[in-house]
């Protein structure tokens, strides 16, 4: 089981608190003020929305963007595949990889894990990890209060890591959204909020030219690279994005002197 981390409220929710409690202690001492204080609350309130909704923050809580000096040094690069597993294309990243000895971190929706054991069997025992990216990715996760986030959260951890044979040690919210509810959430499941730094939008984006660009634009050791074996968008030749790009992805990281892990690399605070 992950150890449980101490949750202390980052800078901007303190003072978030603090002004809070200002407004409060303000329209008591001076109701006509009421609307200003109301203001303050509300702007409050959509700034930190507002902040909820850029992935590669770190405003709300630690985020880990890149992986740690360390590994930077080393020249590894992080990979990472989101929304899987997938039947049809789960097997073949995983053949690419093998066969350019890389390593990956697999975040995996658990709704779609209990479906398919046997993937997040093969994912583990092929030397990757399984890491958590909610039970149902929902598009309305940012929106979630704490219960439901605690089980959104608190159900993929369990499932993935009955599948997995260990629990995950980072999460990453769908598509990245999320609120200040989260942070406390999975420091108390032991988890690490994870995004990127850079994606390719293969989920999205057609062209494989046009993510694999994406991708390797200012690409460097330390690099924390986001792709997709769910969801994966397909090309004109009916072909999923991810399974044209990642091979030509390989041979580049290659060229650099570069060797792509997953997040096991990434040591405990
Ligand atoms: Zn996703």
């Amino acid at each position: 089981m992950a150890e449980r981390r101490r949750w202390t409220a980052a800078p901007l929710l303190r003072a978030s608190a603090a002004l809070h409690v200002a407004a409060a202690t303000g329209i008591a001492a001076m109701p006509a003020a009421w609307p200003w204080a109301l203001a303050a609350v509300a702007g409050n309130h959509a700034l930190l929305g507002a902040i909820g909704l850029w992935p590669r923050s770190s405003l709300l809580g630690p985020n880990l963007r890149r992986l740690p000096a360390e590994n930077e040094r080393q020249g590894q690069v992080g990979l990472c595949f989101d929304d899987g597993p997938d039947p049809e294309v789960t097997p073949v990243v995983l053949d690419q990889l093998d066969r350019a000895d890389a390593k990956a971190s697999f975040f995996c929706i658990a709704d779609r894990a209990a479906r398919h054991p046997d993937l997040i069997d093969t994912i583990v025992r092929r030397g990757h990890t399984v890491e958590n990216h909610s039970w149902h990715h929902s598009h309305r996760f940012a929106a979630m209060g704490i219960r439901a986030i605690r089980r959104e959260v608190g159900e993929a951890q369990r499932i993935l890591g009955d599948l997995a044979g260990r629990p995950p040690r980072f999460f990453k919210p769908p598509a990245g959204l999320r609120n200040p509810l989260l942070e406390p959430v999975l420091a108390g499941l032991g988890l690490r909020l994870a995004t990127w730094t850079r994606r390719g939008y293969d989920a999205v984006r057609r062209d494989p030219a046009e993510v694999e660009r994406r991708l390797v634009r200012r690409l460097g050791a330390g690099d924390l690279l986001m792709l997709h074996d769910g969801s994966a968008a397909r090309g004109d030749d009916g072909r999923p994005v991810v399974l044209t790009v990642l091979p030509r992805l390989l041979d580049t990281l290659a060229a650099h002197g570069l060797t792509a892990v997953s997040l096991e690399v990434v040591a405990d605070d």
